[in-house]
């Protein structure tokens, strides 16, 4: 929940004021104008003209909300949000908006050192050349923290503590 409740505060303000604001517009005038009106809803009681209304309407806050989530987390992310909003928005089915969850791109990590915003795995930060993510001395593959071999070489690893040492030796 905490990890969803964080999310959500990526989706900008101007998105869900936008949501809101749509929500009111289609969901007052059906309610008041159309359902009094249309054959099959004014057989209904006016509690479940509401409830379905007033429900089914919040779909609409839910699919703005997205968008305004799409668009900041691709720009956090730093990939085309402007193509992905647009995507998320205008193609239907929300095949768009699938798209964007499957294809994006793992969030930038902050250089410990600089504090710049790295997208790609790289070994070393191209702003200050602070050591990143350890890599093989033998065949320079990136390395997972725990190997105690190269899982692409086989080479037998020193210590996790000398691995940062050994690296910029052999840069
Ligand atoms: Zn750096
Ligand atoms: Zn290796």
């Amino acid at each position: 929940m905490s990890r969803f409740t964080k999310e959500l505060r990526v989706i900008p303000k101007p998105a869900w004021i936008t949501a809101w604001f749509a929500y009111l517009c289609v969901s007052v005038p059906l309610f008041f104008f159309v359902a009094p009106t249309d054959p099959a809803m004014r057989k209904l009681p006016r509690w479940e003209q509401a409830l379905l209304i007033y429900g089914f309407s919040l779909l609409l806050v839910a699919w703005v909300a997205l968008i305004g989530y799409i668009y900041s987390d691709a720009k956090r992310r730093q990939m085309r949000y402007v193509m992905w909003t647009l995507l998320a928005t205008f193609v239907p089915h929300a095949i768009g908006m699938i798209l964007y969850f499957i294809l994006r791109d793992p969030l930038p990590k902050t250089c410990p050192s600089c504090g710049h915003l790295e997208k790609l795995k790289l070994p070393f930060c191209p702003h200050c050349g602070a050591l990143l993510h350890p890599t093989c001395p033998k065949c320079n593959k990136p390395l997972e923290l725990n190997w105690v071999n190269c899982a692409y070489c086989g080479q037998q690893l020193p210590e996790p503590a000398t691995r940062a040492g050994l690296n910029h030796q052999g840069a």
